[in-house]
């Protein structure tokens, strides 16, 4: 793949959406009964995509992080994890139990990611307990694709053989910078000896899939203490890196006011550790399968990619084997036969409705027909860079050029700049277009350019 110019960087560096959904979450409308959860769940029973694919959020860390955003509650205190378990696994029953009672048998489960906060957080047997819950509940096959979000601070090589006998095959390691100075200025020191032991640890017990989390725009961070991170990260050699750009939003998440921002990069400098790591991950072999992610060619992301299957849900890009997916835990997102619902983002409230017997949901949307012909475009150029425009037209019943006549004026100047060809078959990324995707997903946006308020959302690059 070619690199790109800092002039194409600096023209399509706006702020937009990164599009884990379409409608975004913003879009979403208050649903206190979950009514459009369970409409979801069991009014059109065909409609939901199987086998499902579950997301179960652990919100607790046992210290902050300072760049942090996510939603998350930092105590020392593990006894309440207790008590957030009892009620994640009413959740999971309330919800397993309207889809295997509309079966008539328990319904099928092909990937399973823990995420949060910290799962780690939770102990090695409220975990496996968590886990054989999941197998209860849910028909989840012995190839089932299993992960785990894992902060290198709370694990050893113990904890990691644990968790494989509980049949996690995917780790993913919060990694940020391996630099001291920056580690200690956003609040989450970890050597690189002590990840070089996990990533060591991990291969010996046969993981399926190692990623590392990275963060570029970090405090301190410059070109030559970037490199040496990436250096480490190649050595290290995880079949998948997730680069994220640091969003400095102090206004929105108290952690980052205790970030100094005069130590933080300037925007030029941020968009050359950009150039840097991408130059520095496909020199080391990594393929780009998209919007912050790299995979060695032979990780099954790499293999998705290639064969079109390429999916993306809320926990970002995925290998396409799960359809839909159930969210379960304070402020998780699920995406169930045509709608979207989103829990209460606060334990009181969660625990609120579960003891009501309500399902603890906040905020959903049900899809119409124009959102999820939108969808389709946008998950098409996001997931496969190109759209088959004729079989879009029958699919939907739209003349394309009519329908999106403002989105095609809008890319117009995408295909000035070589990041896009278009025939009237056909729209096709091209390889330096795959890095600006996001921007051009935003063209066919209808929400975003009705009210024409893009800067609440972070840049994209
Ligand atoms: S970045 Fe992760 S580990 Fe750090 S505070 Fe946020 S959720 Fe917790």
């Amino acid at each position: 793949m070619e690199s790109f110019s800092p002039q194409l960087m600096q023209r399509f560096d706006v702020p937009g959406p990164r599009y884990t959904s379409y409608p975004t979450a913003d879009q979403f409308r208050e649903d206190p009964e979950g009514a459009a959860l369970r409409n979801g769940l069991g009014g059109q029973v065909s409609s939901v995509a199987l086998p499902l694919s579950v997301y179960l959020h652990v919100p607790f860390c046992e210290s902050v992080c300072y760049y942090c955003a996510c939603n998350k509650i930092v105590t020392k205190d593990h006894g309440r994890a207790e008590e957030y378990l009892s009620y994640l696994r009413r959740e999971i029953h309330s919800v397993s139990s309207i889809l295997n009672g509309l079966r008539g048998e328990r319904v099928q489960v092909s990937q399973i990611h823990l995420g949060g906060g910290s799962p780690t957080f939770l102990g090695d047997d409220q975990l496996s307990v968590l886990m054989h819950y999941i197998s209860g509940q849910f028909s989840v096959p012995g190839d089932a694709e299993c992960s785990i979000e894992v902060d290198p601070r709370t694990v050893d090589g113990l904890r990691l053989a644990k968790l494989r006998e509980m049949r996690f095959n995917r780790l993913s390691f919060g990694v940020q910078d391996f630099d001291l100075r920056v580690q200690e200025a956003i609040h989450r020191v970890q050597s690189y000896e002590q990840v070089e032991a996990l990533m060591h640890a991990a291969r010996q017990l046969r993981f399926d899939s190692v990623n590392l989390d990275l963060i570029y725009g970090l405090p301190h961070q410059n070109e030559e203490t970037f490199t040496r991170t990436l250096e480490q990260v190649c050595t290290l050699r995880p079949d998948r890196v997730a680069l994220y750009a640091y969003a400095h939003l102090p206004k929105r998440f108290k952690p980052q006011r205790r970030i100094d921002p005069v130590a933080l990069p300037n925007v030029e400098t941020k968009l050359r550790l950009l150039d840097k790591a991408i130059e520095a991950l496909l020199h080391a072999g990594y393929e780009y399968i998209g919007m912050d992610h790299f995979a060695l060619p032979g990780d099954v992301l790499a293999q998705a990619r290639k064969a079109g299957r390429l999916q993306r849900n809320f926990q970002g890009y995925h290998t396409g084997t799960g359809g839909d997916l159930l969210g379960f835990g304070v402020s998780a997102i699920s995406q169930v036969g045509g709608v979207y619902s989103q829990n209460l983002k606060t334990l009181e409230g969660y625990y609120g409705a579960l003891d009501e017997g309500r399902l603890p949901v906040e905020r959903s949307l049900m899809l119409h027909d124009d959102d999820r012909l939108r969808r389709e475009v946008i998950m098409g150029l996001m997931c496969q860079g190109r759209l088959e425009v004729r079989s879009l037209e029958k699919r939907h019943g739209i003349h394309f050029e009519e329908y999106f006549s403002d989105a095609l004026s809008r890319l117009q100047e995408f295909e000035g700049f070589g990041l896009l060809k278009r025939t009237a078959d056909e729209l096709e990324v091209t390889s330096v277009g795959w890095f600006f995707v996001r921007p051009m997903a935003m063209a066919f946006d209808r929400y975003l350019w009705q009210h024409q308020d893009h800067q609440r959302f972070s840049r994209v690059l």
